[in-house]
C-alpha cells in the first residue's frame, strides 16, 4: 500500500498553479513499492520494474535488409560495371557460408550475410544473366544491410526502469527473446462518486436525480494506466458515511478517487471526511475548469496514526473531472506506478476563435481540430458549460491558454492537448 505521510501535500499558497501541483507529486509520493513476473503478452501498459538489459544483440547476427545479391565491395568496380558469378543462394533463416573473392551470393530480405560479404545490391538494380550479375556502380559499403547490434548492442541498456510497455516497448522485449519481465505492482485505485442526485445507468431515474458519469469516465480513463480499478459507488451527501466509506476502502487500495462534493457548498462532505479521516489539503488548482479539488491521505479503518492512503477529490462537473483527472489523478498513478514523468501530448494548432480570459489560471477549451497543409486549426465548441458532456464527445482536443494569456484572437496560435490520445 502507499503509505503517505499526513502532511505529504502541504502547501501554503491561495491558488495552486497546475506545474506546482505536478512538482509536489513527483516530490513527495513514492513508487509502490514491489515487483512481479509478468508474462510477455500481459505486460502492456505495465511498467518495467529493472533495467532491460539486451541478452543478445540486435539484429543478433549481420543479414541482408532487401533482395539482391551480397559481394565484398572490394570487388565492384568504381567506374564501370561490375560482372560476378553467382556462386550460391541464402534465404531468411538458412545458414549462410563464406563468399569466394569475385563472386556475389543470391540473398533474401533476414537472411545472414556470406561471410566476407559486406555489401548488397538490390535486385532492382541488377541483371541477372548467364548465371552471373551485373552491378551498376556507386554503391557504398555496407549498402543494404544490417549489423548486428545496429538496433540494440548487446548488454545494453533496451529499455530503462520506469517505462511503460507500449507496443513499442512490447515489441522490442520480444525481439530480445524475453517471454516475461519484471514490472511494478498495477495502483490500486478505488473509484467512488458522491451525489444525492446521483442515480445508477441502468436503475430507474426517478424525480430530481441524474445518472453518475463521472465514475465510467473515470474507470475508463484508468483503463489506459497501469491501474486495478475498484468501482466504489455511489457516495450520499453524507459526512459521516463519506468518512467511513474512505477510511474502509483505503485499508485495500493505493489511491481514492471522488469527484464531487469539493466546493463550498453546504452538501460538500469530501473535505471534511478526508479531515476527519486523516489530512486534507485543498488545492485550489488555478485552472478552469476544475478549479477546486481535495487531496490528502486518509488512515485505513484500524491503520496505525500519521500514514495513510492518498485520496484525490475530483470536481462534480463532467469536464472539470476530466481536466483535474488528467492534471492530478493521471500523474498520481503514474507516479505510484513507479512510471518515469510522462508529459500530457500538445501541439501548435491555430485558433480560428476569439476568446478572453483571466490572467493567473491554465483555460481549457474544447476544441476540434481540423487537418490541413498548414498547422491545424482548433474550432472552439460553441458552449462553455462544464457540464456538458457533449463538448466532450463532440471535441478532439483542449486549447491549452497559459496562466498569463488573456486573450485569443482568430489566426493566434494556440497550444492544444489532444485528449483523444490520452483517453
Ligand atoms: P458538486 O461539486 O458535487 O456540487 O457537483 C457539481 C455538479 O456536477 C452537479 O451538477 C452535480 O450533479 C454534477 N455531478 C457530480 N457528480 C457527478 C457524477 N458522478 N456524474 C455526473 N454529474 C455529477
Ligand atoms: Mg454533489
Amino acid at each position: 500500500m502507499a503509505q503517505l505521510s499526513d502532511d505529504c501535500f502541504a502547501f501554503g499558497g491561495p491558488l495552486l498553479a497546475v506545474e506546482q501541483a505536478l512538482a509536489l507529486i513527483a516530490e513527495r509520493v513514492p513508487p509502490l513499492p514491489g515487483a512481479e513476473p509478468v508474462a510477455l503478452r500481459d505486460a502492456a501498459g505495465r511498467v518495467l520494474a529493472e533495467d532491460l538489459r539486451a541478452p543478445i544483440p540486435l539484429p543478433p547476427f549481420f543479414n541482408a535488409a532487401v533482395d539482391g545479391y551480397a559481394f565484398r565491395h572490394a570487388d565492384l568496380s568504381p567506374a564501370g560495371e561490375t560482372r560476378l558469378a553467382i556462386a550460391g543462394r541464402v534465404q531468411a533463416g538458412a545458414a549462410a557460408s563464406g563468399i569466394t573473392p569475385g563472386t556475389a551470393i543470391r540473398i533474401f530480405t533476414g537472411a545472414p550475410m556470406p561471410d566476407g560479404a559486406d555489401t548488397v545490391m538490390m535486385q532492382e538494380d541488377a541483371k541477372e544473366e548467364a548465371g552471373a550479375v551485373i552491378l551498376p556502380p556507386g554503391l557504398k559499403r555496407g549498402a543494404n544491410c544490417r549489423p548486428s547490434g545496429e538496433d540494440v548492442a548487446l548488454g545494453e541498456v533496451a529499455l530503462e526502469e520506469g517505462r511503460r510497455l507500449g507496443p513499442a516497448e512490447i515489441g522490442l522485449t520480444a525481439a530480445l527473446g524475453l517471454a516475461s519481465v519484471g514490472v511494478r505492482p498495477r495502483v490500486r485505485v478505488g473509484v467512488f462518486s458522491t451525489g444525492d442526485e446521483l442515480a445508477e445507468p441502468g436503475a430507474a431515474l426517478g424525480v430530481a436525480r441524474t445518472y453518475d458519469s463521472n465514475r465510467f469516465t473515470l474507470m475508463a480513463l484508468l483503463r489506459g494506466l497501469p491501474a486495478a480499478v475498484t468501482d466504489l459507488g455511489i457516495l450520499p451527501d453524507d459526512p459521516n458515511a463519506t468518512a467511513r466509506a474512505l477510511r474502509e476502502a483505503a485499508a485495500a487500495h493505493d489511491l481514492l478517487l471522488t469527484s464531487g462534493g469539493v466546493s463550498t457548498g453546504e452538501a460538500d462532505h469530501v473535505k471534511a471526511a478526508i479531515e476527519a479521516g486523516g489530512k486534507l489539503v485543498f488545492w485550489r488548482l488555478a485552472v478552469k475548469p476544475g478549479r477546486p479539488a481535495a487531496m490528502g491521505v486518509v488512515r485505513p479503518a484500524g491503520g496505525g496514526e500519521g500514514f495513510g492512503t492518498p485520496v484525490i477529490g475530483l470536481p462534480g462537473n463532467p469536464v472539470a473531472a476530466v481536466v483535474t483527472f488528467l492534471h492530478l489523478a493521471r500523474p498520481m498513478v503514474l507516479r505510484l506506478a513507479g512510471a518515469g514523468e510522462e508529459t500530457l501530448p500538445r501541439f501548435a494548432a491555430t485558433a480560428d476563435f476569439a476568446y478572453r480570459k483571466k490572467a493567473g489560471r491554465r483555460e481549457y477549451l474544447r476544441v476540434s481540430l481540423a487537418f490541413g497543409d498548414d498547422l491545424p486549426v482548433a474550432r472552439k465548441y460553441p458552449r462553455e458549460g462544464a457540464g456538458l458532456l457533449t463538448s466532450l464527445t463532440e471535441s478532439d482536443a483542449f486549447a491549452e491558454l497559459p496562466e498569463a494569456v488573456t486573450q485569443v484572437a482568430p489566426g493566434d496560435r494556440v497550444r492544444v492537448l489532444p485528449f483523444r490520445a490520452v483517453f
